[in-house]
């Protein structure tokens, strides 16, 4: 059976600057706490656990002039105001990519009304709508269009301004905002496919990988948003897909008759995952 491995599989370089900078932080300072779980990683989180962080997931548990990390995926402006009156020192390790949308929608604000594509429970959802005020809008789906409109309506703003979560695809963001567009006809509409590059290249060698293969193995977290969109990618194109944490959840999996197997990780998943997923693929 040939394996043919995505060369953009693993870390992004957003969670590889994140874990660089929170071991740092962890080997300088006695108590680091993370807002939320760090990246969608149990292994990672655990690992950085045992060297002294805390995950919490309300700021309000963090006790007073301690030291916080603002993770990858960005915190809502409010997080920051919080912070301050509790005098936390924030390590701020939001993604470049994730910064330049908080900038982008706080300088459009005044002028447009904000709709972010994306899923409303996503952390880097939830902070770029509180970077974008309250003339904005989440849609995840055309469900979601005529909602956004009512508001869009209220705001009596005539502009609308569209972004969307790093994470999210290609294809859908281009549908998603062609039908915005017909049914905000009487608005001037700003897109902006706010798709961070790494995820947009990986989006595209898995499109690749999964036309040619006859079984693919995708490997990321349950909750990582771009991981699930390499599973969901490779479903539209190859008829065995496996969307898996650790190899362990291979074991079982026949692969009897496939000639070829592709293997992509999400941005979130560690090296000894994807060695781990490899290595039991060749035994098999
Ligand atoms: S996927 Fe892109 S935007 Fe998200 S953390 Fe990684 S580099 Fe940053």
């Amino acid at each position: 059976m040939e394996i043919i491995v995505g060369k953009l599989s693993g870390f992004c370089p957003g969670v590889k600057n994140t874990i660089k900078k929170a071991e740092i932080a962890l080997k300088e300072k006695k108590e680091v706490y993370c807002l939320g779980e760090i990246i969608h990683n149990g292994q990672v989180i655990k690992s950085l656990e045992n060297k002294g962080m805390i995950t919490v997931n309300n700021i309000e548990d963090i006790p007073n002039g301690e030291n916080v990390i603002f993770r990858a995926h960005g915190e809502p402006e409010i997080s920051y105001e919080k912070a301050e009156k509790k005098n936390l020192k924030i390590i701020d390790l939001t993604c470049g990519n994730v910064k330049i949308i908080h900038d982008k929608v706080k300088e459009k604000k005044e002028n447009y009304f904000i709709i972010i594509l994306g899923n409303k429970k996503h952390p880097e959802v939830i902070g770029t709508k509180g970077f974008s005020g309250k003339n904005s809008y989440v849609i995840e789906s055309e469900d979601d269009i005529l909602d956004a409109y009512i508001e869009c309506e209220k705001s009596n703003l005539r502009q609308v301004y569209i972004v969307s979560q790093t994470t999210f695809g290609d294809k859908e963001f281009e549908e998603l905002a062609l039908e915005i567009e017909k049914n905000f006809v009487e608005f001037n509409i700003i897109k902006d496919k706010t798709l961070c590059n790494a995820t947009e290249k990986r989006q595209k060698e898995v499109e690749e990988i999964s036309k040619i293969v006859n079984s693919m193995v995708v490997i990321g977290g349950k909750h990582s948003a771009n991981s699930k969109e390499l599973a969901k990618i490779s479903e539209k194109n190859c008829g065995q897909v496996y969307f898996v944490e650790t190899a362990e959840e291979l074991k079982n999996a026949d692969f009897s008759g496939i000639e070829k197997v592709g293997v992509m990780a999400g941005a979130s998943t560690p090296q000894k995952d994807i060695d781990d997923v490899i290595n039991l693929l060749k035994e098999k």
